[in-house]
């Protein structure tokens, strides 16, 4: 059983992988100008893009719904993984060879910033959709 990600690695990662590349898989990215990107939110519907890629930053954000983050988080929110699956996603991406530390010898775990994905397997809330 794997242990938790160094925090080195995970650093590493973030460094390696381009956001506007990441999240082009997804999303058809257009110039905003001033070197940021948009393009149609994936976690909101919409017509217009709303959606801001700064590849400069490794950060997005969505005006229209609010979300936003970095490389990371988007693969969490998009492809609904855990923190540690969207490091070693991107990892495989980018060739960086993860190192992890035992459970038990690691240092008081520090929680990702962002608990969005938990290994709990709650289903998206539905309610979103109105008649
Ligand atoms: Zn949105």
């Amino acid at each position: 059983m794997a242990g938790r990600i160094r925090d080195e690695d995970i650093a590493e990662v973030r460094e390696r992988a381009k956001i506007d590349d990441v999240v082009r898989e997804y999303v058809t990215l257009k110039s905003a100008g001033g070197g940021s990107m948009k393009g149609l939110c994936p976690f909101h519907d919409e017509r217009s893009p709303s959606f801001h890629v700064t590849p400069s930053r490794g950060m997005w954000y969505c005006f229209g719904c609010g979300e936003g983050g970095d490389v990371l988080s988007f693969l969490q929110k998009i492809d609904h993984l855990s923190f540690a699956e969207s490091v070693e996603k991107l990892a495989a991406k980018t060739n960086v060879e993860l190192r992890y530390v035992a459970p038990g010898l690691s240092r008081p775990t520090r929680q990702p910033r962002s608990s969005i994905a938990t290994s709990s397997n709650h289903p998206r809330p539905r309610s979103a959709v109105n008649s």
